[in-house]
């Protein structure tokens, strides 16, 4: 499928935008686990408060960062979900290149 230059550059910057929602939503579940772990587990251990009354939300919470990566984490070309985060640089289902290189006829 060919794309105009205009198209292309608007695809890469919009991709940019995608990934950088990506790292949030990745960083922000990594700081929300540790401070499960760190804070929240030892508080209520010390408090006597049964996991099970907390889990839950926990549960709840992680099981929607993973719904907002899977709208946010897609292929602004085709719309195709993506895979590995640091190694995406091609979309796998149209092939898409999300980084620019230089051109060969030059
Ligand atoms: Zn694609």
């Amino acid at each position: 499928m060919e794309h105009s230059e205009d198209q292309i550059t608007k695809y890469r910057e919009e991709f940019k935008k995608r990934r950088s929602k990506r790292i949030i939503l990745f960083g922000f579940s990594l700081v929300f686990l540790l401070s499960i772990g760190l804070i929240v587990l030892p508080i209520m251990d010390m408090l006597g408060v049964s996991k099970w009354v907390w889990a839950p939300f926990v549960y709840i919470i992680m099981f929607g960062v993973i719904i907002a990566i899977s709208f946010v984490w897609r292929c602004p070309v085709c719309n195709g979900l993506l895979g590995d985060i640091f190694n995406t640089k091609y979309c796998s289902k149209c092939g898409f290149n999300f980084y620019s290189e230089k051109t060969k006829n030059d």
